[in-house]
């Protein structure tokens, strides 16, 4: 019997974060949070988890970095609340959730 194995990625896509100047390219643009998963794939099918890390991209020239651990519960929110933005959350309603979201200090560009 033949087994295929492989060893994939999966990329999710969780939102925009902030609109900032992307030190590779020098565009301003709203960067894009994305979850990368990597497992073993059997006959093409994801059974073991290996990786997960959150990286933050440049839409424009996709120049990424990773977000540490300790930052990831609020770029996840932060993701979370603009993707709401986009699909029409009403003004007040983000500005007092953004409030609440407490930015994590020393981390960042
Ligand atoms: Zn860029």
């Amino acid at each position: 019997m033949i087994f295929i194995f492989g060893y994939d990625q999966k990329e999710n896509l969780l939102g925009p974060t902030e609109e900032r100047k992307c030190p590779h390219c020098n565009n301003s643009s709203y960067f894009q949070l994305l979850e990368l998963k990597n497992f073993i794939s059997l006959f093409f099918i994801p059974v073991i988890p290996v990786k997960r890390k959150l990286i933050e991209h440049c839409p424009i020239c996709h120049w990424a970095q990773e977000i540490p651990e300790s930052s990831q519960n609020y770029y996840r929110d932060l993701a979370a609340l603009n993707q709401a933005a986009i699909n029409g959350l009403a003004d007040e309603e983000y500005l007092r959730r953004k409030e609440a979201l407490k930015k994590p200090s020393g981390e960042g560009f």
